[in-house]
């Protein structure tokens, strides 16, 4: 689908051509069986560690790429057209966990964690929710406990996409006390590793859609972690992680673009072969105007996200523009495999036929990193902040 609207530099396109290469080799072959099995393992990352593609945004002075996000999100879109789970690795590692540490991050940090997390060698996560905090994550119960030079950690983490697979979990726990509950005031983050003691993998999630990168409970028993372990300020866990989910909105809705540029991509060719009443069906006025349909949302859905990215690299505040962005791609990728469902009929609706997957997948978008209804609180609430 043409890129036009969006000039893209000389690097964009190059770097736009090798994760569609690199997608079409080597995540295309692979992607039936990772949904089917429910997972893929850590090789997945070593992949894309090898483009460069788990460093983008992080300056070559901590071994990154140093690339815009603008550059990211293309390359990202590429790869969810392919493969919406590697697309989520791809991502919350590049926007989250690695983000929060070139941010807020000691320099013996960004040595020990953000360099190999951004060559590649470090896979990491993010473990904000909880079973009973979601969208309300301030909520969140798991308790950490000064002991000496040590916080020792209890609670358990849920939904932690690609946990079981990660070297670097930065995980949000509270350091008020029972007795004295700050909020949100009171949540601090931990760079967490898997090898330290009474850090467990719990419960896997059966899921619906983006089956190939593993979602999985993190079980925190006694788990003592080092004070040097403690990112930035305590206390100030919960503003890291939103300011960070705000520009992971925009990964998102790079996710949610490949999805429905798929959809629609699959919907133009099969409705050129696929022959009613003697002619193909996208002879049918019905037929073109959902691809027509589809076309529209796709191609403004990109806009308004580049529009956001430009105004993210330029400095500006994107909090707005950000929920906007994930709100209008996530719901036109849900909205655009449903029309592609429907173009392909009956055909749709089985797994030999691509469509099928890229509607389950489609569906996680409108959840994750903040849910549709969450995203419109905050377009309204900034709505009165400017007024
Ligand atoms: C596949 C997958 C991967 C994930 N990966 C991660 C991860 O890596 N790290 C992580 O920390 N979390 C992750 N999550 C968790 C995800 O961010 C939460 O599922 C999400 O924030 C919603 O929380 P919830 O599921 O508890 O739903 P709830 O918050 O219980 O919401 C239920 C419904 O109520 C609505 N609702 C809630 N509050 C309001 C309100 N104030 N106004 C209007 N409607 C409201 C919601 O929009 C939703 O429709 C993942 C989730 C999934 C499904």
């Amino acid at each position: 689908m043409s890129w036009a609207l969006i000039p893209l530099s000389e690097e964009q396109r190059a770097i736009q051509q090798t994760a569609r290469d690199f997608a079409t080799a080597e995540l295309a072959p692979h992607s039936d069986r990772w949904d089917r099995d429910g997972g893929f393992d850590r090789t997945v990352a070593d992949k894309l560690a090898e483009l460069g593609f788990l460093g983008m945004m992080i300056p070559e002075a901590y071994d990154g790429l140093g690339l815009d996000t603008c550059t990211y999100l293309v390359a990202l879109e590429e790869i969810a057209a392919v493969d919406a789970s590697v697309a989520v690795l791809m991502s919350v590692h590049n926007s989250l966990p690695t983000q929060m540490v070139l941010r807020y991050g000691s320099e013996a940090q960004k040595e020990r964690f953000l360099k190999p997390m951004a060559r590649g060698e470090a896979l990491g996560a993010f473990a904000l929710s909880e079973p009973e905090a979601g969208s309300d994550a301030a909520s969140l119960q798991a308790q950490a406990v000064l002991d000496g030079d040590h916080y020792v950690l209890n609670g358990v983490k849920a939904w932690v996409s690609h946990g079981s697979l990660a070297d670097v979990i930065l995980c949000m726990v509270r350091t008020d006390t029972p007795a004295e509950r700050k909020g949100a005031r009171g949540i601090s983050t931990f760079l967490l590793t898997p090898d330290m003691k009474g850090l467990g993998i719990g419960k896997k999630e059966d899921k619906m859609g983006i089956r190939g990168d593993p979602t999985v409970q993190i079980v925190l028993e006694d788990v003592r972690v080092p004070k040097e372990n403690l990112l930035g300020e305590e206390g100030m866990g919960f503003v890291y992680a939103m300011q960070s989910l705000e520009s992971g909105r925009l990964g998102i809705a790079a996710q949610a673009i490949g999805i429905a540029r798929s959809a629609l991509e699959h919907s133009v060719r099969y409705a050129a072969e696929r022959k009613q009443f003697n002619k193909p069906i996208k002879e049918f006025q019905a037929i073109q105007f959902k691809l027509a349909d589809m076309a529209t949302r796709v191609t403004a859905s990109r806009a308004l996200l580049y529009a956001a990215a430009a105004a993210k690299d330029r400095g500006e505040p994107i909090t707005q523009f950000a929920s906007m962005s994930k709100l209008m791609a996530t719901e036109t990728a849900m909205w655009v495999t449903t029309q592609a469902i429907q173009i392909f009929g009956g055909y749709g609706y089985v797994k030999e036929y691509p469509v099928e997957r890229l509607f389950r997948d489609a569906k996680v978008t409108e959840i994750y990193e903040g849910t549709s209804e969450i995203q419109r609180i905050v377009i309204a609430r900034e709505l009165y902040a400017k007024s």
